[in-house]
């Protein structure tokens, strides 16, 4: 979804360009310019409880969750049924509550909007994904912010809304003062961000099964499932070997994944599979009690999750925190037409 909400963003850019910084948000620049270099880093530690035992202690932690909701139907699933399944499957391992991050071009509609009432409803938590999904490296930080507060008013009224802020794409801003200025904003707003710890190219995936199956294609779905576990499996652990290594500590982590036809098909297997590695699946509520929730980062490198922007802001080489191998587009292709996914009929 990432692709087609790229170029959506880029046809809403033409639209922008008569928008000025305001100068609030300039002198929050240079203000924010000039505490950067005045303020410590300081990295957080671990918080042990005394109710756990030593073994529950070590078990690594992940909460999942999902973006661009309430996303279209395609061949596969219409919107309503995709929903419902994901709900379904979800309630069928026993999961807690995952993030629902609401998108409000998504959300148009008196359906699409029960859409999120029912995850609501099921218990899981609804946060801000921005009305537009403009990426911030594109837009200045008064549309953006503005964009923000459009979707906040469209979702605030929904049971177990959370002014959370998740980035459309991940993207932070191109400069760190310009995602300073937007951060304050937010705290201005009550809002602190919804962040990943774990990327990954679950919509790549999910755009070429589309594609397979308007072609005609029959899919062969234990093979796609074992791919999508694998290569989403692969990025987990990569992830957490990177906190391990950045925070020295374990971490609880939060997992992107997409309202996409591959969540509908394979959400609870994929945490069935979690939790058979000696995982326990926690909520996104939880998650973010992380104490990485309250670090104030001074790097604008959000784009594979906090860990990795943690690490680069540490002085590790970008080049550390990329992508695992099994999440590149041309390996996921690959992969696909190497197992036979899809055949002709
Ligand atoms: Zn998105």
């Amino acid at each position: 979804m990432k692709h087609t909400l790229k170029l959506l963003a880029i046809a809403h850019l033409s639209t922008l360009s008569i928008c000025k910084y305001p100068g609030l948000f300039l002198l929050l620049y240079l203000a924010q310019q000039h505490t950067m270099l005045a303020q410590p880093i300081q990295f957080p530690q671990a918080t042990t409880s005394l109710s756990s035992t030593p073994e529950e202690e070590d078990m690594p932690e992940i909460a999942l969750s999902l973006d661009d909701v309430p996303m279209p139907g395609t061949v596969l699933f219409g919107g309503m049924a995709r929903t419902k399944a994901i709900i379904q499957k979800l309630q069928a391992v026993n999961s807690p509550a995952i993030g629902i991050f609401a998108l409000g071009i998504h959300a148009q509609g008196a359906q699409n909007m029960q859409r999120l009432r029912m995850y609501a409803e099921a218990g899981h938590i609804i946060a801000n994904h921005t009305y537009s999904h403009w990426s911030l490296n594109k837009v200045n930080p008064q549309t953006f912010i503005q964009d923000v507060q459009r979707a906040h008013r469209c979702f605030q009224a929904l049971p177990n809304f959370r002014p959370w802020l998740r980035f459309p794409f991940l993207h932070e801003g191109e400069t760190i003062a310009k995602r300073q200025a937007v951060m304050q904003a937010l705290a201005a707003m009550g809002y602190q961000e919804g962040y990943v710890t774990i990327s990954n190219h679950d919509y790549h995936i999910n755009n070429l099964v589309v594609k397979a199956a308007r072609a005609g294609k029959q899919i062969n779905y234990e093979k796609l499932k074992a791919i999508y576990i694998r290569i989403l499996w692969d990025c987990i652990r990569t992830y957490d070997q990177l906190a391990r290594k950045v925070l020295k500590r374990k971490v609880k982590h939060v997992l992107l994944l997409h309202e996409n036809d591959l969540a509908a098909l394979f959400i609870g297997d994929l945490i069935e599979y979690i939790r058979s590695q000696g995982w326990r699946v926690i909520s996104i509520e939880e998650a973010y009690k992380d104490a990485i929730a309250a670090v104030a980062l001074m790097t604008n490198y959000g784009h594979t999750g906090r860990i990795a922007a943690i690490g680069v802001e540490k002085g590790l080489g970008k080049g550390l925190v990329g992508f695992p191998p099994t999440t590149h587009l041309k390996y996921i292709a690959e992969a696909l037409q190497q197992e036979k996914v899809f055949t002709d009929p």
